[in-house]
């Protein structure tokens, strides 16, 4: 084995490693690394380590550092690496070797046992790739063939597959979360599994399921995986089989309605900050479609009001899937807001910025053209057309100007000394102000803006 692919790692985690070992406790980085380790990755941050001591014989070999509880149950502490002086501390995640019991539930082991050997522990992971422990000695330990199965891109339950789903209906979402981000194929057996397994997510906790569903959506291949396996995300989201097949009627889209959401999600734009959620809100942005729909006379089919029924659809779907406030709030607004119409016109645009906010525009702008990619008809001038409204966007923003009511040069009080009654009324008084000077009429001046206030209306 060649030791070099781990060093860095092994490196990274030596000081655990050592002082486990040194006790006379075996020690092996394990999961998400040793994989990452073999694809070629080094930039991983968390470090699992996998150990014969107990949990409480980790403690003591540690009292030294801070060392948390993290699921001590589970035979689980995290342990608060110190690296030279003024770094950051590095958490080391250390397990006892253990096998899981029966799991009457679905969910959780009816007993947990701590076992003698490190392919025990091995053998109660999920799938052949994340089953590889490597120790000190950079020697790879590797039961379940899951070098193999990294080099042909295969994601393959240990042992059977239906056990295993049956188990921890988990799994079943963490093969496809591990499919789309690592670009694999789900092997037969595992993959037949999981289909027949898949109402098995119904007893799983919407919190856990919500954090596989936004990965595997981020994932590099999401919307090869949400096609193949249209009938599992359905047992999660069921609103997705009113917009499967779903015939939009209409020349404009030259598809049907979840497959052109697949390809908004697959087109749009996003940020690292914005990747979970902006992909979320593309593949749900026209569930209000089904309930909107109508045939005129010339049979071509109009979705009136879909962006505000898809608002209410989205808000019930995120809350059944315990999604925080902010992703939520965020992803219903882009989806109230997805049919924005854009012009190249610095008036509309800075009305945009003002009501939207910036960011939030930006947002709706990137969309849009994914939206519009996604018709399966749009033209290169469409798409240079959002290119220099964006550019002109960024370009407003920088200039700095005044966008909102509390950047303009007067405030309430201005407006009292120069006569405006106080009360509800001052408020539009404000906005009145604002929408002169964004467009164009009067100056973000003191004097200026209170002279315009006097002026008639025209
Ligand atoms: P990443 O951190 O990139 O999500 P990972 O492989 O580290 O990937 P984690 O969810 O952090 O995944 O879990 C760490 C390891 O624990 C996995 O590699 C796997 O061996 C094991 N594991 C995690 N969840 C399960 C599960 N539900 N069933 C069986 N084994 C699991
Ligand atoms: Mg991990």
């Amino acid at each position: 084995m060649d030791v070099k692919v781990f060093e860095k790692y092994i490196e990274r985690a030596r000081p655990v490693l050592e002082a486990l070992e040194k006790n006379g406790h075996k020690a092996l980085l394990v999961g998400g690394c040793v994989r990452e380790a073999l694809r070629g990755n080094e930039d991983r941050t968390d470090l699992d380590v996998t150990t014969g001591a107990s949990p409480q014989e980790v403690k003591e070999v540690f009292r030294q550092w801070h060392v948390i509880d993290t699921g001590i149950k589970h035979g689980t502490v995290t342990v608060m690496m110190p690296v030279e002086e003024g770094g950051e501390k590095i958490p080391v995640e250390v397990t006892t070797f253990r096998s899981d019991g029966d799991y009457s539930d679905g969910r959780h082991p009816d007993e947990i046992r701590f076992v003698g050997s490190v392919e025990e522990d091995l053998a109660r992971r999920d799938f052949t790739i994340n089953s590889m422990a490597v120790g000190l000695d950079g020697e790879l330990i590797d039961p379940f063939g899951g070098r193999e199965d990294l080099k042909k891109g295969l994601i393959r339950a240990v042992g059977d597959p239906n056990v295993r789903f049956r188990e921890d209906g988990l799994r079943i979402m963490r093969a496809l979360r591990f499919a789309s981000v690592l670009d694999f194929e789900i092997e037969k057996d595992t993959a037949d599994a999981l289909l027949l397994h898949k109402d098995l997510l119904k007893q799983i906790s919407p919190e856990r399921i919500f954090v596989e569903l936004k990965k595997t959506l981020a994932g590099k291949s999401a919307g090869r995986v949400v096609r193949e396996f249209t009938d599992v995300f359905s047992v999660v989201i069921p609103e997705l089989e009113d917009i499967r097949g779903f015939h939009q009627r209409n020349s404009y889209h030259r598809y049907d309605v979840l497959e052109h959401c697949i390809r908004a999600m697959e087109a749009v734009e996003t940020t690292p900050e914005n990747r979970e959620y902006m992909k979320l809100m593309a593949l749900l942005h026209d569930v209000g479609k089904p309930s909107t729909f109508t045939l005129d006379e010339d049979g071509i089919g109009h979705f009136y009001g879909h962006a505000g029924e898809g608002d209410r659809i989205c808000r019930a779907i995120l809350q059944r899937l315990r999604s925080d406030g902010f992703t939520r709030d965020r992803i219903c607004y882009l989806v109230h807001y997805h049919d924005l119409v854009f012009e190249e016109d610095d008036r509309l645009l800075k009305r945009w910025m003002s009501r939207h906010g910036t960011e939030v525009l930006l947002e709706i702008l990137d969309f849009k053209k994914a939206d519009n990619i996604a018709t399966g008809n749009v033209t290169e001038e469409l798409l240079d057309k959002f290119n220099r409204i964006k550019r002109r966007i960024m370009e407003i923003e920088k200039e700095g100007d005044c966008l909102r009511v509390k950047d303009l040069a007067v405030n309430g009080k201005d407006l009292m000394d120069a006569g405006v009654t106080p009360g509800p009324a001052m408020g539009g008084v404000l906005e009145k102000l604002l929408y002169a000077v964004l467009d164009g009429k009067v100056e973000n001046d003191r004097a200026k803006l209170l002279e315009y206030l006097d002026r008639p209306e025209p």
